[in-house]
C-alpha cells in the first residue's frame, strides 16, 4: 500500500484533534477555520463514528479531490494509501440517501453497512462550502 503523504496526514489528524477534542493550535483555527467548523458540524450529525473517519475523509479532502459533476453526484479520487482500488468514486443522492459506488465494487459488503468515508469527504465538501458562502 501507497505511503500517506506525511505533511496533508499530520495537517488532518490537526484538524480532527481539534475539531473533534478540542487541543488546537492557533494556527491551525486561523488558517482552516472552516473545515474545521464543518468537521465540528459533521461530528455533530455522526457522534458516534470514529475519529479515524473524520481523519481519512479530511486525509482526502486535503490530499485527494472531489469534483461535482452533475446536481447530486461528485467525483471522489481514490487513494491507493487509504485502501483505494479505483482512480475515482462515484457518489450521488438517491431517494435522500448517499450512495457510493465503493457499495457495488471489490468488499462492497464489507462498506455498505456503514457510511463509507468517499461519502463523508462530500458530506464534508458540501459544508465546507456552504460554510464559506455564509
Ligand atoms: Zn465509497
Amino acid at each position: 500500500m501507497a505511503r500517506a503523504k506525511s505533511e496533508e496526514s499530520r495537517l488532518a489528524w490537526a484538524l480532527v484533534r481539534c475539531a473533534l477534542y478540542g487541543y488546537c493550535s492557533d494556527k491551525v483555527v486561523e488558517e482552516h477555520g472552516d473545515l474545521l467548523d464543518a468537521l465540528s458540524e459533521l461530528q455533530t450529525s455522526f457522534p458516534d463514528k470514529p475519529a479515524e473517519w473524520f481523519y481519512r475523509a479530511t486525509y482526502r479532502l486535503l490530499a485527494g479531490k472531489v469534483e461535482r459533476v452533475g446536481s447530486e453526484h461528485w467525483l471522489v479520487k481514490g487513494l491507493a494509501e487509504l485502501g483505494d482500488t479505483y482512480p475515482w468514486y462515484n457518489v450521488w443522492v438517491h431517494e435522500g440517501r448517499y450512495r457510493c459506488d465503493c457499495f457495488f465494487r471489490a468488499y462492497g459488503y464489507v462498506r455498505k453497512a456503514r457510511i463509507c468515508t468517499h461519502i463523508a469527504t462530500v458530506m464534508l465538501h458540501r459544508r465546507q462550502l456552504r460554510l464559506r458562502a455564509e
